[in-house]
């Protein structure tokens, strides 16, 4: 049996499971704040996985794909611990906000200081309070501002253990990500902690394809690492893309986009994704894709800006064609009979 392990000055038995509230900063109303965080600890050793969303407050996805997960009846046997935070940054999600409401990014924030800005002690708070107690981690995102992502994984792969998780995760695309400074996947990294950071969907809106991928990746990476027993019935396991590079092609004038290629799609150097045109129609430039490779990300408002981001496409040269538009991934997700062995 493994002991007990404390959280927030509380103390968790083996075979317990509960909700903490750890308090944060609190409002300048004199209102309490906290982090609300789910922990089972099964009875048995295990690795320790913390899963995370909302640290950018507006990207509710993975507030979701949480609630969806510890509604698992498998969880009951769990080897090790799960911690989940449905949502880290609470200031954020009630504001409907990516920010925090000093208008930083938790996100650029970490490892955080207790005596630093409120993003700062935030971060903090989830290294003292979460990381510290963790073996491995996955961070759940969504695209910002009007953008919507392919479900993908973001990751460090020359890291083995890192690439293992990557790998058993089974999101279509995975990105070989250089780590950004001050991001969790950073600071968990830095302590040694395998992190994925899986991206999918939009902000402020469900993608059913985003949450459910997520869900069953998070439950691939528990059974991966033992946490979970193997599946009885091998599945037919998805070939991830493995895309070193992704680049975002940028609006070439100012004006409203037309016709763009959906995400997911294939395209090559030189194709034309869509044009943007001025309110009158006396400019019109073609978007042209600057590389062989697949649509992960795109801009959902057509109003833009010369120099906004527009389509983020991921290097495909040197690999085979791959086909996997949401429709695709939808249809995968309905195959697998998802429902019936992992009811929500
Ligand atoms: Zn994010």
């Amino acid at each position: 049996m493994q002991p007990p392990i404390t959280l927030g000055g509380i103390v968790v038995k083996p075979g317990e499971q509960r909700i903490i509230d750890l308090p944060m900063v609190r409002l300048y109303t004199h209102t309490e704040m906290t982090m609300p965080v789910h922990i089972i600890h099964g009875r048995r050793p295990g690795p320790r996985l913390f899963v995370s969303g909302a640290i950018h407050g507006d990207e509710i996805n993975g507030m979701e794909t949480i609630r969806r997960l510890l509604k698992m009846k498998q969880l009951q046997r769990l080897r090790g611990t799960l911690i989940a935070i449905p949502v880290v940054n609470a200031y954020g999600f009630i504001n409907r906000s990516r920010y925090l409401p000093d208008r930083r990014d938790l996100n650029r924030s970490f490892p955080g200081s207790a005596k630093g800005s409120l993003a700062s002690r935030l971060a903090r708070l989830f290294m003292d309070e979460i990381v510290a107690h963790c073996t491995h981690g996955i961070d759940l995102h969504s695209g910002a501002n009007g953008r919507t992502n392919l479900p993908q994984v973001r990751a460090c792969l020359d890291r083995p253990e890192t690439r293992q998780l990557a790998e058993a995760f089974g999101a279509p695309v995975i990105i070989d990500a250089r780590l950004r400074d001050g991001s969790l996947r950073e600071a968990g990294n830095e302590k040694g902690i395998p992190m994925l950071l899986y991206e999918a969907g939009e902000s402020l809106r469900f993608s059913e394809v985003a949450i459910r991928t997520g869900m069953r990746g998070i439950l691939a990476v528990m059974r991966e690492i033992g946490m979970l027993a193997p599946r009885a019935h091998k599945r037919h396991h998805i070939e991830p893309l493995i895309a070193t590079t992704a680049s975002w092609v940028r609006a070439p004038i100012s004006g409203v986009v037309i016709s763009g290629a959906a995400l997911g799609v294939q395209v090559k150097k030189g194709q034309v994704l869509g044009t943007v045109s001025d309110p009158f129609g006396e400019q019109q430039k073609p978007i042209e894709s600057p590389a062989d490779g697949i649509v992960i990300g795109r801009l959902n408002l057509p109003l833009v800006h010369a120099g906004d981001a527009l389509f983020n496409i991921a290097s495909t040269e040197g690999l085979p064609p791959v086909e996997m538009t949401m429709e695709v991934l939808a249809n995968q997700l309905q195959a697998e009979d998802f429902d019936a062995e992992e009811p929500l």
